[in-house]
């Protein structure tokens, strides 16, 4: 590789990581006419493609950016750091890729995002749920929050509603 500062082809890695949530590797390398140092990115050239069917029927690439939009939208105002949001997209993608080789269908992913978003955070599960159940009114909506409080923890002893 040649090196960006001084031109030279002559450089050694001095540590190599997983990079992109696994899907590449980065290098760090030193020159060793000049001695800085500059990294380089390794992915798998053939990425694995995989289309999405949305709900009208129609298809669309893959897009992990559509994900992590509509995430930020569910956690808008939320108390909930950017990289939570970004470890969930790559989680997604690792589980759906995983999953399924040509096609999947728009209603999977966001119930494997689902899944995990309401684990970290009640109130934007039931946003995120809202969009990709498409609840046609209020009942359904109430019905989704009762069964998030269902599935809550109960209160720590001396914690408890009536007591
Ligand atoms: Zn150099």
């Amino acid at each position: 590789m040649r090196c960006p500062y001084c031109d030279a082809d002559n450089d050694k890695v001095i540590d190599s990581r997983a990079a992109d949530g696994g899907h590449g590797i980065r290098r760090r390398r030193e020159c060793l006419a000049c001695g800085r140092r500059f990294s380089t990115r390794e992915a798998v050239e053939e990425r694995v493609r995989l289309t999405v069917i949305k709900n009208d029927g129609s298809r669309v690439p893959w897009d992990r950016q559509k994900i992590l939009t509509g995430l930020e939208r569910a956690c808008y105002k939320r108390p909930i750091a950017i990289e939570s949001l970004q470890k969930i997209v790559e989680q997604v993608e690792d589980a759906v890729f995983r999953k399924f080789e040509r096609e999947v269908q728009s209603i999977e992913i966001g119930k494997a995002v689902a899944e995990r978003l309401k684990a970290l955070d009640q109130v934007a599960y039931v946003r995120f749920a809202s969009v990709y159940k498409q609840f046609r009114d209020l009942d359904d909506l109430l019905q989704e929050v009762r069964e998030v409080l269902d599935s809550a923890p109960p209160p720590a002893p001396g914690q408890g509603l009536l007591f």
